[in-house]
């Protein structure tokens, strides 16, 4: 039987001029964009599929090893998110030059820091996929999760996850938002995480070494990450775009063995696989970026916002939840 949480009694929400805000994801757009918008008032609830935050920015555990499969080091241009990346620890991978962000225990204690800000200032949905958003009698919005369960209402819905998801649980709202949503594509990526008996010869970072492999990175060299007095080499592989659209549907353990014979072909004989692990980022990236920094039909009151507005890296979707916020605010205030 279906059940319906009403997040507050609808009477409540009458006399507040301020819109009651869902927000679907708590990546880092969403956690940023949710920070804004409770810092100025704004009653948010926060959904996410996943029970931890962080989106492509979490980290995988394995028995002593951790890995950043998905964003793997944080740069900034921007000063809010230099501020917020400050809880993170330098780190600057041999041979190349450039000081990156990574965080002693994984790249997902950037989430967990903005989630930490938030947590007490809205309602938190975690574990809960949304299925659909559908209008409800007076013109606000009812969410359904995958459980049956129903949330709201709410004025305004904002999807921070990437485009294709985005379109399936937007459809019913027959907004523009999801029309140009629908017309953004995502590419594939594939990221082998592996220990290795010794160390790799190579430096920390290997950025295109060749058509197959985006990067090599060296876990082990990031600050604080050296589990214990052994030699082992941990890595995270990411493939190429092309690798990895050509091979999306691929069986796992067919594109480890891939992936693999590339790292002998570029460096040799490998030491004594310790431990291994694929993961398919199915919407690891957008193709071609929408342009501009969030989705927002004010007539519906149906927004989108997430990295692949304008690029592909944290600091994009970071700045992509800033702007949307700060225009809600701005409209409201
Ligand atoms: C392999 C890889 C390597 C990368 N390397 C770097 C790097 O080195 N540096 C860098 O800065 N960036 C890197 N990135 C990019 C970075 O991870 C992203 O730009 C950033 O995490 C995107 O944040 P976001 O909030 O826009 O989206 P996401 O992190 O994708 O967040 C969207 C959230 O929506 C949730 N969601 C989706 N559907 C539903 C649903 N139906 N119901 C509820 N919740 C839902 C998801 O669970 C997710 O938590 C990398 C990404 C990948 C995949």
């Amino acid at each position: 039987m279906t059940s319906t949480a009403f997040s507050q009694p609808s009477s409540m929400r009458q006399t507040n001029a301020r819109p009651s805000i869902a927000i679907i994801g708590a990546g880092i757009c969403g956690l940023r964009c949710a920070n804004l918008l409770s810092d100025n008032g704004f009653d948010c609830t926060l959904f996410d599929k996943s029970r931890g935050v962080g989106g492509r920015t979490s980290t995988r555990r394995a028995e002593q090893w951790r890995f950043d499969h998905g964003a793997g080091y944080f740069t900034a241009t921007d000063p809010d998110f230099f501020a917020a990346m400050q809880i993170l620890q330098p780190w600057l991978p041999t041979e190349s030059g450039e000081q990156m962000y990574a965080g002693a225990t994984g790249s997902n204690e950037l989430a967990k820091s903005l989630f930490a800000a938030v947590s007490q200032k809205l309602t938190a949905q975690l574990g809960t996929a949304i299925k659909s958003v559908e209008k409800e009698a007076n013109s606000r919005w009812l969410l359904n999760a995958q459980t049956g369960e129903t949330y709201g209402p709410f004025d305004l819905v904002i999807s921070t996850a990437p485009p294709p998801q985005a379109v399936q649980i937007l459809a019913p709202t027959e907004s523009p938002v999801s029309q140009r949503l629908a017309t953004l594509q995502t590419r594939c990526t594939w990221a082998l995480m592996l220990v290795t008996e010794t160390e790799l010869p190579i430096p920390d970072l290997v950025s295109k070494p060749n058509h197959n492999i985006a990067r090599v990175i060296a876990e082990h060299s990031k600050p604080g990450r050296r589990t214990s007095a052994t030699k082992q080499g941990q890595y995270v592989i990411q493939a190429s775009t092309e690798f990895s659209q050509l091979h999306v549907a691929d069986d796992p353990a067919a594109i480890t063995q891939k992936l693999l014979a590339q790292l002998h072909d570029l460096y040799g004989p490998l030491p004594v696989i310790v431990h291994k692990q694929i993961h398919r980022w199915l919407h690891g990236g957008i193709l071609t970026p929408l342009g501009k920094p969030y989705l927002w039909d004010k007539e519906t009151g149906i927004a989108a916002a997430g990295d692949w507005c304008t690029g592909n890296n944290a600091e994009d979707a970071f700045i992509s939840g800033s702007k949307l916020a700060h225009a809600i605010v701005q409209r409201f205030s």
